[in-house]
């Protein structure tokens, strides 16, 4: 589950890991907080910055037109369920932190820059500090940031942070946190700016406590890899499962597993075209659809709404084969989508997407 800012601040406040002051605002309440602030639409993508979904307020009277506003503009095919009122804090210099889990190695790796940011995609892959993090180790990781960072007067809070992150990040079972900005502030201390948190489904079990405005998927959802530039829908495990191997046969990174399952209604298929929409790096969405009692105009639907709807829908490769496939064929047509004949001809096309970048 990809939690929203708020909630991964609230539990980053829990773990005593410095994050703004801050109010959450509904659609019928005011934030009371020192001006000036800043107003963050709560959706579960990045890049809110860029797309004005980060507002900094100087006076009162702004605050309610430009809540209205944020509420009224979709972000990555999102709207907000609620906004976040930070006091505004004056930053000094932006950094990048992140703790993930590291497939590969079976480690818990940090990442960290010192850029952070919204312009972090242009710091070379090679730029950034990578260690492996392990229990107890703290002061020498704290250590080797503070020096990465150039911030040796930092070095204690740094050695805190990280003892904290970690057990933030293994106590709530999670894949990923990511703060950025990690935010030096004027006055010489650091603050968590956004956090993006990431924690494991299979986990849900031993976390009551998790009331998220994400659910875990009951459809049968997996992340491979969140930075994956290709996601994948299909219906069965077995099938689901092959098309991920043959996306990954053919050079290609797969994000997800997905099998929507038998009898999958439009509706399920567009929640987990959203679900797709949350991964950062997808150029192409294959799908790859065998219908039996699933039928093939229900998911054809689907695709029609999520690109009515979706905003920024990566290009979709499209095999449909069994239970009412010539309609959906129509259905498709009439909307300019077309069908591919194989599951080969889909990874061509992906293939030809992820190449262009
Ligand atoms: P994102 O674009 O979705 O990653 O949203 P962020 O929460 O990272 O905000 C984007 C940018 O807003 C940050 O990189 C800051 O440069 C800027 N910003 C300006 N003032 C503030 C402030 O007081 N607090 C925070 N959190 N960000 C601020
Ligand atoms: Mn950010």
């Amino acid at each position: 589950m990809k939690l929203l800012e708020y909630e991964a601040k609230t539990i980053l406040r829990d773990f005593k890991i410095p994050v703004p002051k801050s109010l959450l605002v509904t659609k019928n309440s005011l934030p009371h907080l020192e001006l000036p602030i800043v107003l963050k639409s709560q959706v579960p993508v990045g890049g809110r910055g860029k797309a004005g979904g980060i507002v900094k307020l100087d006076s009162q009277e702004d605050i309610k037109p430009a809540t209205k506003r944020l509420f009224a503009l979709p972000i990555g095919g999102f709207l907000p369920s609620a906004i976040l009122a930070e006091q505004a804090v004056h930053i000094a210099h932006e950094y990048y932190l992140s703790v993930i889990i590291d497939r590969e190695t079976a480690s818990i790796q940090l990442m960290a820059h010192t850029s952070g940011g919204m312009e972090v995609e242009d710091n070379p892959d090679d730029s950034y500090l990578r260690l492996t993090l392990t229990r107890g180790d703290f002061n020498s990781i704290g250590e080797q940031l503070a020096e990465f960072y150039n911030l040796p007067q930092q070095t204690f809070v740094l050695q805190d942070l990280m003892q904290n992150l970690y057990r933030c990040f293994v106590e709530n079972d999670a894949t990923l946190i990511e703060i950025n900005p990690l935010i030096l502030t004027k006055e010489n201390t650091m603050v968590a700016g956004d956090c993006k948190m990431v924690v494991d489904d299979a986990a849900n079990f031993r976390h009551p406590e998790w009331n998220f405005e994400d659910k875990p998927s009951n459809t049968n959802f997996v992340t491979l890899d969140q930075n994956g530039n290709v996601a994948t829908i299909a219906n069965g495990a077995g099938l689901a499962m092959a098309t991920v191997d043959a996306v990954t046969s053919f050079g290609m990174i797969p994000a997800n597993f997905l099998d929507i399952g038998g009898g999958a209604s439009s509706a399920s298929v567009l929640e987990a075209f959203k679900k797709i929409m949350q991964y950062p790096s997808i150029k192409t969405i294959v799908i790859n659809i065998f219908a039996g009692i699933t039928r093939c105009d229900e998911v054809a639907k689907a695709i029609i709404e999520a690109r009515q709807y979706i905003e920024n829908l990566p290009p979709l490769c499209i095999r449909l084969a069994g239970t009412n496939v010539e309609e959906a064929r129509e259905l498709l047509l009439e909307n300019n989508i077309l069908l591919l004949p194989t599951l080969q001809a889909c990874l061509v096309a992906a293939k030809a997407e992820v190449d262009r970048g």
